[in-house]
């Protein structure tokens, strides 16, 4: 069976002040990680802090909730003002990275083959790369949930990916921060599709890539999400924000 993983984005939420609820997160991790790992990508202004915080809570050596970054450019250093390289990132403590987020495909206009590059670079830097892919609200109407999802998996994932380093993240864009998500008929149907491209693409090591369920997932339907067959976890926006329900979130897995 696949460990499930709990991840959290922040988003551009938090401040300094926040690394108070980052501490509750690390004291109450040791509580839900016999259900699942645990991560957490806050602005990349917090992420040095949240990093140092988390490995002074570490057990054995490991820490006991991992910390990623949200985006990164593809290149390693250069002209290239306000962007991050995902070396910048691991340097920082980031052991992932989310590329592809459906708000950065929005206001960034990120196309799945740049996507890509930005997870070969965060492999390149040593980060797993998490890469999110979702229909829109139009293309479920026009039936076109399926095929949008393999083109963008097609497109946006690099060749040679392990369980190791790739995460696939599937996040219908409708039900981000709506309070709205698919039924669990409707999120098996995706999530085998998604497992059966993986699958087809990696070979053996396809059944062991977490495919993670995003989109208003909160403590009172995470139980339902997680019990679906291939949802190897949550990537969890809004209730992210608040310890309490972040693991709450985990402890449903
Ligand atoms: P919400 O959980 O706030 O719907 O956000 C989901 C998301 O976009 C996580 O990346």
């Amino acid at each position: 069976a696949v460990r499930p993983l709990i991840a959290g984005n922040w988003k551009m939420n938090g401040l300094k002040a926040s690394m108070t609820e980052f501490e509750a997160m690390l004291r109450g991790a040791p509580d839900v990680l016999d259900k699942a790992d645990l991560l957490v990508c806050p602005p990349v202004t917090l992420l040095a802090s949240f990093a140092s915080k988390a490995s002074s809570f570490g057990q054995e050596g490991r820490h006991v909730v991992s910390v990623g970054a949200q985006d990164c450019h593809k290149n390693v250093s250069g002209a290239h003002t306000g962007d991050i390289a995902p070396e910048m990132l691991a340097d920082a403590g980031a052991t992932a990275v989310i590329v592809g987020h459906s708000e950065r495909r929005a206001d960034h206009g990120e196309t799945d083959a740049v996507v890509r590059e930005k997870a070969l670079a965060a492999w390149r830097a040593g980060l797993t790369a998490i890469v999110c892919i979702g229909e829109t609200q139009g293309e479920r109407d026009a039936g076109k949930t399926l095929d949008v999802c393999g083109t963008q998996l097609q497109g946006s994932l690099p060749d040679d990916a392990t369980s190791g380093n790739l995460i696939v993240a599937y996040e219908p864009v409708w039900a981000i921060g709506t309070g709205l998500t698919p039924t669990v008929q409707d999120v098996e149907q995706v999530h085998k599709f998604i497992c059966d491209r993986l699958t087809e693409r990696f070979k053996n090591e396809g059944p062991s890539i977490r495919i993670l369920y995003g989109g208003s997932v909160k403590p009172s339907n995470a139980r339902e999400l997680m019990a679906v067959p291939n949802v190897n976890g949550a990537l969890v926006g809004g209730a992210s924000l608040k310890a309490a329900d972040f693991l709450a979130i985990a402890a449903g897995c």
